[in-house]
């Protein structure tokens, strides 16, 4: 009943204004179908393992969001069970994607991961490498993917304040390229604990996990 509940809270929340991908991590396969039930389609995990055992168990219109880093060594193995990869963090990881693409024939849709959070531990593109990498795709250097946008993860601190000027600056960088690179539709940014203020700065893609799948307070 509260994933139900849950839903109904964050679609009022969102309003219209982004994709939820629901972040099915660890999650089991009834708590799954609950989401699926609700009329969610779109399923965010952050491990290849997990995408390969829990897709069977689903009917074919879920789209299978990976959401988390992605392995080189793990590439070929997924690219046939994705509808979109959130982390590309690497030329190394573009480069992989789009060769095991062209082999298997198809075109994968992936966005840029850029490293907007002051923590040491995060994944991603500085702007630079970003431009570089946009570049090198509009001149036909990766014609196996389509870049559909950036993504984008903010510290895991309390202070809204620092929240708000990682999503910030995000947006202005996505404003910015947006331009010279029309193709760009997508900004996936927020999480459970920060998609309101995501929201508020751009986000037009939210992968939200937790705020869904917690219980009712007692
Ligand atoms: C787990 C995860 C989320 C969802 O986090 P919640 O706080 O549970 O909403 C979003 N994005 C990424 C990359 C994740 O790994």
């Amino acid at each position: 009943m509260s994933i139900q509940k849950n839903l109904a809270d964050i679609t009022k929340q969102i309003n219209g204004r982004a994709t939820l991908v629901a972040v099915t991590k660890t999650r089991s396969e009834e708590e799954m179908r609950e989401v699926y039930q609700q009329g969610f389609r779109v399923f965010g995990e952050n491990r290849v393992q997990e995408i390969l055992r829990k897709k069977p168990l689903f009917p074919a219109d879920v789209a299978w969001h990976l959401i988390g880093h992605l392995q080189s060594n793990k590439v070929k193995q997924i690219l046939p069970h994705v509808a979109l990869i959130h982390g590309v963090d690497s030329e190394k990881l573009l480069h992989e994607i789009n060769k095991e693409a062209g082999k298997a024939g198809i075109k994968t849709n992936v966005l840029l991961q850029i490293y907007i959070a002051t923590e040491e531990s995060k994944f991603g593109l500085d702007f630079h490498e970003a431009d570089n990498l946009l570049q090198q795709y509009q001149e036909g250097k990766y014609p196996h993917v389509n870049i559909s946008g950036l993504m984008g993860m903010a510290s895991n601190v309390e202070s809204q304040e620092q929240i708000e000027k990682e999503f910030s600056c995000l947006q202005q960088y996505y404003q910015k390229v947006a331009k010279p690179y029309p193709f760009l539709n997508t900004l996936s940014m927020g999480m459970s604990g920060d998609y309101e203020i995501a929201l508020q700065h751009g986000s037009n893609m939210v992968r939200i996990g937790s705020a869904i799948f917690k219980s009712e307070p007692a």
